[in-house]
């Protein structure tokens, strides 16, 4: 082996095993698993090695620079590779933020269409339809189809409840394992694409509240936000979004929110990732407050502000379509530049005490608000909660019917 063979595969190791590191002390921070002497002396040698390459480097700056030069070319070639694999720059996808000048389908509630391929009930478990991640990769990606077929242009990750922490603990993933399941979820959103034989559509990487990982059903009181910094936020939520991030994702759908600490720490937590895009979307207790009690136009407004750069939309999911209405003209009162995004549930509530379903006052299905939803003007449109790709193709009909009137 040459002198600059050995060179160039020291720094592999040495890059090799950083990564390694790196994903050790994640799991320190994110599932409080502790370094062991192992990682400790890894560590150790690593910065002797370092060191040791160091000295002998002095005086060799021409086959250093070589060397970094041509691992630039390489990562520059597997950088393109990957963004020729990634369906957002491959189908063009990703220009419909900008150029498109009609609403958005977005798809519905991912545990009501997955209850149609599977045998076993989904609400109760802590982990919820993440779970299926693991368990049933056959009928996620069935469930993301459906939404294909129904006419869905951003499909959503099935990640809302994913974390390292919830399938070391639910699922007894190996902690070195732990972040698959969801570098899976993208996986299959891609391999329904792919077996639709449609690349026109985006991913949208899923991250639920904090709420949501506790399965306690705080993310529609947002109970825990008083008891948060947005370090603890920012920390909580990183090793989710760097997994999406990191398999391609290029949008990411920040959902149900309850309030304004947790949307303000996830704007934060974006602009770190500077080429990714997203929205904020709350849960809300009525037509006018999000789940915590705050005013959700002024908490939209203030998201907007923080992030406009790379937000794509504000708006509202997994509440009353009845509250839509207002909640989106409060907002335009206050800013009329925000996006609006909503995909509400059924209407119906669930009941966190007897971990059911039950049903509220409204009575019409969310396509019958649409049309209203259109004229004032709403970017992306879909569904929460009960609503399959049924419903989706009801909206779907609606907003194509009113394309063909508005852009004729
Ligand atoms: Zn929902």
């Amino acid at each position: 082996m040459s002198e600059f063979e050995r060179l160039r595969s020291d720094r592999a190791r040495i890059r090799r095993s950083f990564t390694n590191i790196g994903k050790k002390i994640d799991a320190v921070l994110t599932v409080g698993r502790e370094l062991t002497d192992g990682d400790l002396n890894e560590l150790t040698s690593l910065f002797q090695l370092l060191t040791v390459r160091n000295d002998e480097l002095v005086g060799k700056d021409s086959d250093y620079l070589e060397m970094l030069e041509l691992d630039e070319a390489k990562e520059k070639e597997l950088n393109a590779e990957q963004d020729k694999k990634c369906y957002c720059f491959h189908s063009g996808a990703c220009k419909i933020f900008e150029e498109s000048p009609d609403p958005i389908l977005i798809d519905g509630g991912f545990s009501t269409e997955l209850s149609r391929h599977i045998n076993e009930r989904i609400d109760g478990h802590p982990l919820w339809t993440a779970r299926f991640l693991i368990t049933d990769k056959e009928a996620c990606i069935s469930a993301h189809r459906g939404f294909i077929k129904a006419g869905a242009k951003i499909i959503r990750t099935n990640s809302y409840q994913a974390s390292a922490d919830g399938f070391i603990k639910h699922m007894g993933v190996p902690s070195a394992e732990a972040i698959k399941p969801i570098v899976d979820s993208v996986a299959f959103c891609r391999k329904a694409m792919e077996l639709e034989n449609n690349s026109d559509v985006i991913i949208g990487g899923s991250i639920g509240p904090i709420g949501a990982l506790r399965g306690d059903g705080s993310e529609y009181s947002g109970k825990y936000c008083n008891d948060l910094t947005p370090q603890e936020y920012m920390c909580l939520h990183r090793h989710r979004v760097d997994a999406l991030v990191n398999s391609g994702v290029k949008l990411l759908c920040f959902e149900t929110i309850p309030c304004s600490s947790e949307a303000l720490a996830l704007v934060e937590l974006l602009k770190q990732y500077p080429n990714v895009r997203a929205w904020v979307s709350f849960s809300c207790r009525n037509d006018h407050q999000i789940s915590n009690g705050e005013i959700f136009a002024k908490v939209a407004a203030q998201c907007w502000k923080e992030g406009k750069d790379q937000l794509v939309a504000v708006g509202v999911n997994c509440m009353d379509p009845y509250w839509v209405s207002t909640l989106f003209k409060e907002l335009k009162n206050l800013d009329s530049t925000v996006p609006f995004v909503a995909y509400p549930n059924s209407g119906e509530r669930y009941d966190t005490v007897i971990k059911e379903w039950v049903q509220g006052e409204n009575k019409k299905v969310i396509a019958d608000y649409v049309q209203e939803w259109l004229e004032m003007g709403i970017k992306y449109v879909g569904g929460c909660c009960r609503n399959s790709s049924n419903e989706i193709k009801d909206i779907g009909a609606v907003i194509n019917k009113w394309k063909e009137v508005n852009r004729s």
